[in-house]
């Protein structure tokens, strides 16, 4: 399993990315740990459940490609 994160800072696209340790793109201040996954998915639901009001949750493109949407 792989450690997730969310970065507390929103892209300027309105996204909130979620990474997991190692990537290139990891954010270097300003994250939330989420917990440790199997995949991005859960990880995601994870970052929906406990940021309801962040409307624009989003896998990093570069770590967690198959929850990137937009
Ligand atoms: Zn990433």
């Amino acid at each position: 399993m792989d450690k997730y994160y969310i970065n507390n800072r929103q892209q300027d696209n309105g996204d909130y990315e979620v990474h997991k340790t190692g990537c290139t793109y990891f954010p270097r201040e300003d994250y939330t740990y989420l917990g440790e996954f199997y995949t991005c998915l859960g990880a995601v639901q994870e970052a929906k459940r406990r940021f309801p009001y962040r409307h624009r949750i989003n896998g990093c493109y570069y770590c967690s490609n198959a929850c990137h949407t937009s």
